[in-house]
């Protein structure tokens, strides 16, 4: 019998594998949901079994008759993130994928792997305040240069910005983020690619090209697809999709994956049995969730496009197909998400009368959640960046973001509407 755990993810659409790719229940006493192994650590049968085990581990030597690996202390791996781990790679269409205990985590990893004292990095602009902090703070210690660029559909900046990098050190990582927060900016990949390829036969090395698909997840956004080597995500937006967990992961070909799983066990940032255990079932609805919070989205932003006291909005669905950034989120994305800005006429006072109107719509950080979220741009997410960086990257005083949920669309525009009326 072939079961859907069998057939290659290739062959399966991601609402498909989102389901149930990862999890075979014949190898688990049938139990149709996954169990959950709390255990630390596993027991060897015999002595010599311990032996094959680490070998497997360290040296990749496979098991005598061909049996699986299995596990040796939870650090390590244990059953609840292979299943997590197998189920991102098939829905970011990569050959492997490593799970960690935060978003956070699992870009520090591949910086933290990919860079040395001396190396440069080429990142987009703007991008999130961690990995800002990663760069500038602790990598800069290391001796790391970073290098910003502003457009990311202008091949010339890109590229320029590379040549300075590689000045400057060998250029090791370039980092986009596409769409960025909360602006809503976007980076053409592939373009993105043919720079990395340009640089590599310069500098007879190619940088990595890691994407923060974060805004957008898998559903809507395969970056592997478009020419990038290593897709980074927190899973505690869109896939966990509920703000009740902290979940990061990276997709991308075994060679590159493999180091990141045997440098997690050192950093100690693995993905426990609990939460990858959630994690698992918030996959099997991310499908449903991203397609209503996306109508939503539209419809919330329709709205406030049309009203006198909204100077202008970042939605993506409002972007003129027939321009650059249009037809390149017309190749590169497959819907346009769900976590957009909007500037209202005016300032903070505005923007805080308007805020404390809300009664349905919840004032918090972060997004990606089943309830719609909204925060003050400048005195939340970006508190602690200067005002002229701040205004530089789109960010003013009247600046409010937005992650539209899947509630009832009418009652977050009739929400809004009346809040309007105080700003
Ligand atoms: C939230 C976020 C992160 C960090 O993820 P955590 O899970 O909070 O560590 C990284 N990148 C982007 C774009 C994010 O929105």
């Amino acid at each position: 019998m072939t079961r859907s755990s069998d057939l290659p993810p290739d062959a399966l659409h991601p609402d498909t594998l989102a389901v149930s790719h990862g999890y075979d229940p014949h190898r688990h006493h049938g139990a149709a949901k996954p169990p959950i192994y709390p255990s630390t650590t596993y027991m060897y049968r015999s002595a010599s079994h311990a032996k094959d085990v680490h070998r497997a581990y360290f040296d990749g030597v496979p098991l005598p008759g061909g049996e699986e690996p299995g596990h040796i202390y939870s650090r390590l791996g244990h059953p609840n993130l292979d299943m997590v781990e197998r189920r991102l790679a098939a829905l970011d269409r990569a050959e492997d994928a490593a799970a960690f205990n935060s978003g956070m985590a699992a870009i520090s990893a591949v910086m933290l792997s990919a860079l040395r004292p001396g190396d440069a990095v080429v990142h987009g602009r703007p991008i999130y305040g961690g990995t800002d902090g990663l760069l500038t703070g602790l990598l800069a210690g290391f001796g790391v240069k970073s290098f910003g660029f502003g457009d990311g559909l202008d091949r010339d900046a890109v590229l320029s910005a590379a040549r300075d990098a590689a000045a400057a050190g060998p250029l090791a990582l370039i980092h986009l983020e596409t769409p960025a927060n909360p602006t809503g900016a976007v980076a053409d990949i592939a373009m993105v690619a043919s720079v990395a390829a340009e640089m590599g036969d310069r500098q007879g090395r190619r940088p990595l090209l890691v994407v923060d698909n974060t805004f957008l997840g898998p559903f809507l956004q395969c970056p592997l697809e478009h020419g990038a080597d290593l897709t980074v995500t927190s899973l505690t937006k869109y896939a966990g999709g509920h703000s009740d967990l902290l979940a990061g992961g990276v997709s991308g070909a075994r060679a590159l994956v493999d180091p990141l799983k045997k440098l997690r066990t050192f950093l100690g940032t693995s993905l426990d049995p609990h939460v990858s255990a959630t994690l698992l079932r918030s996959f099997e609805t991310m499908g449903l969730r991203t397609a209503r919070a996306c109508a939503n989205a539209r419809a919330v932003a329709d709205f406030l496009a049309a009203h006198p006291k909204v100077r202008s909005t970042s939605f993506l669905g409002h972007v003129d197909p027939e321009s650059r950034a249009g037809a390149m989120l017309a190749r590169q994305c497959a819907g346009t998400g769900s976590t957009f800005s909007f500037r209202l006429r005016g300032g903070e006072a505005e923007a805080f009368r308007m805020l404390d109107r809300l009664r349905v719509i919840r004032m918090a950080v972060s997004l990606g959640g089943t309830e719609t979220l909204i925060c003050h741009s400048a005195t939340t997410t970006h508190y602690a960046v200067p005002r002229e960086r701040r205004e530089a990257g789109g960010v003013d005083d009247g600046t409010l973001r937005l992650s539209v949920g899947i509630e009832h669309p009418d009652d977050l525009v009739a929400d809004l509407r009346q809040a309007l009326e105080a700003a």
